[in-house]
């Protein structure tokens, strides 16, 4: 059974435009530079894995069609991974069972300190989430089909995000600025790699635009598509400048694995 790999938000923190209208270099007048909050959905046999809950997900999940969610993997702790956390709830009241979600210790730290009400019983509301350990390698069994994710510890400033290799075949990394050397093996040579490449200029979180195609070239992944897009970087103006197996990443792109 195939996987298809759909980039449901594929903007930078704040989206573009931003909330105050904002575009930066962006061409309003294109479609593809309307970017929400980076995230992904993995779907195979009826079955949704999504990676991440970014504050568009209730928009990107219309947006897509997609009708349930079966569990929820995380990369990292901050916002626009996690605040859409809440949009979850509608699943378990469709499910009438708790959705599992998977994360490192920080992460799990800073969900179940914020989002409390979402794994621990209160007054007001019954839990929706239920949280297990991200294990290195993570296997899921969906009927027929089955996904295979192994998680990678990559350099995120002053913090370490997941990156995942999904089936052996798509690596993405939303938020790195650094792979570790002992790692660069697990990304090699794959079919696709979905990178972080916020802007021109270098940023002390992210990888730039030279940092991204410099790691490209030692990857050598069959295609590349960028992600995790400011506003400095118009869709159009971006893929002039980028090799024929480069290509920016836009809200919606989706392929299979
Ligand atoms: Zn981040």
């Amino acid at each position: 059974m195939r996987l298809n790999f759909t980039i449901l938000g594929c903007g930078s923190s704040m989206g573009v435009p931003r909330t105050d209208g904002f575009f930066g270099n962006c061409n309003p007048n294109e479609r593809k530079n309307y970017r929400t909050r980076c995230s992904v959905a993995l779907r195979s046999n009826g079955a949704t894995t999504l990676i991440d809950t970014s504050p568009d997900l209730r928009s990107q999940l219309l947006k897509n069609k997609i009708k349930n969610i079966n569990r929820v993997i995380y990369s990292h702790a901050h916002a626009d991974q996690t605040h859409g956390i809440n949009d979850l709830r509608v699943f378990f009241l469709k499910n009438k069972k708790k959705i599992p979600v998977y994360a490192d210790q920080d992460t799990k730290n800073y969900l179940i300190k914020n989002f409390k009400y979402c794994f621990i019983k209160t007054p007001s509301y019954p839990p929706i989430l239920k949280m297990h350990n991200l294990k290195k390698t993570n296997t899921f069994n969906d009927g027929f089909s089955s996904l295979k994710i192994r998680a990678i510890k990559v350099k995120h400033g002053k913090i370490d995000c997941s990156a995942f290799v999904i089936n052996n075949k798509c690596a993405y990394l939303s938020d790195a600025n650094y792979i570790y050397e002992k790692d660069i093996k697990y990304f090699k040579n794959l079919k696709y790699l979905v990178i972080d490449c916020l802007r021109y200029k270098e940023h002390p979180s992210h990888f730039n635009l030279d940092q991204s195609l410099k790691i490209i070239k030692v990857l050598k992944p069959k295609k590349s598509i960028l992600t995790n897009l400011h506003s400095d970087l118009d869709y159009n103006e971006l893929k002039k400048k980028l090799p024929k197996n480069v290509t920016p990443a836009y809200d919606g792109m989706n392929f299979y694995l």
